[in-house]
């Protein structure tokens, strides 16, 4: 198993425009602890991902995945812009041991 995994949230969520610039996206149950003064709060529904490591605070930003129709392509399409393989989330086509049934697709 890789050490980073995918997380993917379904839901309403907010997209916050900070007051110093850059944009966030965060699951609507944590926005207050995460906004600032100054921040412009939006919200939208749909899906995020993001990659953790189970047992660390590793973890990237969440980001919105766009146009997934359910679950399943939600994860897909996540691992599409991570460039790894949605069976293991390694990047199993580079290593000729892995039995990975992605490494075919
Ligand atoms: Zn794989």
């Amino acid at each position: 198993m890789a050490f980073m995994t995918p997380d993917i949230y379904k839901g309403k969520y907010a997209i916050i425009d900070r007051a110093d610039g850059g944009t966030d996206f965060i699951p609507a149950g944590y926005v207050e602890d995460v906004a600032k003064d100054g921040d412009i709060i939006d919200y939208a529904e749909g899906y995020l991902g993001r990659l953790s490591a189970s047992g660390y605070m590793d973890r990237t930003d969440w980001a919105p995945i766009d146009d997934a129709t359910d679950d399943d392509d939600a994860l897909r399409r996540f691992c599409d812009g991570e460039d790894i393989c949605p069976h293991c989330y390694e990047q199993c086509w580079d290593d000729e041991t892995s039995e990975c049934e992605g490494r075919t697709v």
